[in-house]
């Protein structure tokens, strides 16, 4: 596996800011504060104090998260723009990014822990009560910013617990705006946004002040934030990386599946943790379905996300960029062939052509590992038997999906796949009410729903018995 590429402090004098690039130009068009890691102190300890009466008033918590969320949609104008400008996605997939942000927080706001009598037969009565954690350390990375911050911010305040809040060093400018637009409705301290470059995230998973850390970004990074919180023994929260296959089946139709199945895969310029990254067709559909991808990627509008009609954006760094060059170059070299793209667009900025591949061998990395661009490798299989298991033969567990017309049979394929999540002729549609959980190596803990409020509670039980 590639290193993940993580900007880093150069050595030498430490500048107080560092410079963000607008994707679509690959230019320096803003600057953000370069906190130092030991700024932290102060400001978990103010996470501390804004505790006490953040956990004390739970009605008072929904009025703020409602406010917050209200906040929110009132700041989409400025949000969104700015958003398309440091990712790089389309404006609208903006627009509808800041809407999920505060779809969070009003979901959240509406949840309470449900306190729980426990009868085992003894004459005692015991309730399972749930407490807050403390201050909570928010990391996440540059693909969705505002989201997967919200995702993270939105059950941690619901359950009570104060937030420090990092973003990626390549997305900080729309969470800088979101931390403005929310201090009109959260008490001070209670949400914090810090940025900088590294050691600045492995600073604060590992600070003795935080008592959960809740991380979303790549595998070898969330290794790092695991051993980071080891010696505090903070409750550690990963949504790590993710090689989701599509497995399509003998009756589907593809020229019916054929978009929606594109989209699951293109969305975001591929850069989505749940994106289908590896499609497997029937030996005897093979050709047809690599066919309806290859028109779709040919046809895709590519382009600045701030440009009207534009339905892909640009990578969102230069390090990514060079990573899915360096894929699909190796696949082209192991005897695959592009179908569409396969190479970056001569311009300005990080662009790559949307690739289609076929004749993948299937230990390539580009099937093996997590892509996490424009490329998608479509692999040939002879029985349902075989597409099953090399969808599971990997280390990734996060979502899967199973396209047929019967939909019975599809699902009893699905309920085989070992993953967090499996959608039949669907792929990476969430409800805010259900668990997120990656297995092996794409996830420890549940985000989501009630189990990402509880997430962020610890049991309290209070036991006393039914005479003094
Ligand atoms: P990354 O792991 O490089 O960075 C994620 C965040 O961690 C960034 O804010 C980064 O600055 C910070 N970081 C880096 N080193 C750190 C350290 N030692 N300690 C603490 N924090 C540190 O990931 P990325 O490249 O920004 O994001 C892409 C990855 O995120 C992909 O693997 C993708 O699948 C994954 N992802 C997962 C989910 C999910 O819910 N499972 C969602 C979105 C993205």
């Amino acid at each position: 596996m590639l290193p993940t590429p993580v900007p880093r402090r150069p050595p030498g004098p430490r500048g107080e800011h560092f410079a963000v690039l607008d994707p679509a130009t690959g230019e320096a068009f803003d600057e953000a504060p370069d906190q130092r890691p030991e700024e932290l102190d102060t400001v978990v300890g103010r996470a501390h104090q804004a505790w006490r009466g953040w956990r004390a008033d739970p009605a008072a918590r929904t009025r703020a998260l409602l406010a917050a969320a209200d906040a929110v949609e009132a700041a989409r104008a400025e949000l969104a723009p700015l958003l398309t400008r440091e990712q790089g996605k389309p404006l609208a997939e903006s627009v509808a990014e800041v809407a999920r942000t505060a779809a969070r927080l009003r979901y959240f706001a509406g949840l309470a822990p449900v306190p729980r009598p426990i009868d085992d037969g003894r004459p005692v009565r015991s309730e399972v009560r749930w407490r807050s954690l403390g201050p909570v350390a928010a990391i996440v990375p540059w693909n969705f910013p505002l989201q997967l911050a919200a995702a993270k911010f939105a059950p941690a305040l619901a359950a009570g617990n104060p937030v420090v809040l990092k973003p990626s060093p390549f997305t900080p400018l729309a969470t800088r705006l979101l931390g403005s637009v929310l201090a009109g409705a959260l008490p001070e301290g209670v949400l914090t946004i810090v940025t900088g470059l590294e050691p600045l995230g492995a600073r604060l998973v590992s600070h003795p002040g935080i008592r959960h850390v809740s991380f979303t970004g790549s595998i070898p990074t969330g290794r790092a934030v695991a051993a980071g919180a080891a010696p505090s023994l903070a409750r550690v929260t990963l949504e790590l990386g993710g090689n989701d296959a599509a497995i399509l089946l003998e009756d589907v139709d593809v020229e019916r599946i054929a978009d929606r199945l594109f989209w699951a895969a293109f969305r975001n310029c591929g850069q989505v943790c749940m994106a289908v990254k590896r499609v497997y067709a029937p030996a005897r559909l093979r050709d047809q379905v690599v066919e309806a991808l290859a028109q779709r990627a040919r046809a895709a509008v590519v382009g600045p996300g701030l440009d009207p009609g534009t339905q892909l954006g640009p990578l969102n760094n230069a390090p990514q960029l060079a990573r899915v060059e360096h894929y699909t170059a190796r696949a082209l070299a192991d005897g695959a062939r592009a179908a569409a793209g396969g190479h970056r667009l001569d311009r300005p900025g990080h662009f790559f052509a949307p690739t289609v591949l076929a004749d993948v061998p299937p230990d390539s990395p580009v099937v093996t590992q997590e892509q996490f661009g424009p490329v998608l490798p479509v692999l040939a299989y002879r029985s349902v038997d075989e597409a099953v298991a090399a969808a599971n033969d990997t280390g990734f567990g996060l979502g899967g999906s199973v396209w047929g017309t019967d939909l019975d049979r599809a699902e009893a394929v699905a309920d085989r796949l070992e993953c967090g999540t499996a959608w039949i002729n669907h792929h990476a549609e969430l409800s805010l009410a259900q668990p997120f959980a990656g297995i092996k190596e794409s996830g420890v803990g549940v985000a989501g729903g009630p189990w990402g409020l509880y997430g962020n509670l610890r049991p309290f039980v209070v036991h006393r018995p039914e005479e003094g």
